[in-house]
């Protein structure tokens, strides 16, 4: 099978073709074109294998203020919708420092959500 992906690691964009198989419900990705560099050919494999995402959103505080967080570490693409709703129902007490935990092990994806502003 055949898979085309725009390789987002760096701003070059590379189009990226990927070939690869599926067995006994694993993907095995046999082949990589287009990358201009190999970081291309580890982010297509880990896109067909397991993508995942790192998410940067706001979250309020209870004095009703926004501030900036991510998660820590990239996490399943699947979960990112699910955690947006959990990031949006969250109301965190000020003052925020830079690098506080704001959810811990979100959705036990074994990834924090910090701060990634002061307020
Ligand atoms: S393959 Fe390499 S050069 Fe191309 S976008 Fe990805 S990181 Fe950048």
């Amino acid at each position: 099978m055949k898979r085309e992906l725009t390789c987002i690691v760096c701003p070059r964009g590379c189009a990226l073709t990927v070939e690869y198989e599926v067995v006994d419900g694993k993907v095995n990705v046999t082949q990589v074109s287009g990358n201009g560099c190999k970081r291309g050919i580890t982010y297509a494999e880990a896109e067909c294998v397991a993508p995942v995402r790192t998410i940067t959103t706001t979250v309020r505080t209870t004095a009703d203020h926004v501030v900036a967080v991510k998660t820590a570490a990239p996490i399943p693409k699947e979960k990112m919708m699910e955690v947006m709703e959990v990031l949006a129902r969250v109301r965190v007490e000020e003052p925020v420092r830079i690098g506080d935990t704001i959810v811990e092990d979100i959705l036990g994806t074994g990834v924090n959500v910090v701060a990634t502003a002061n307020i």
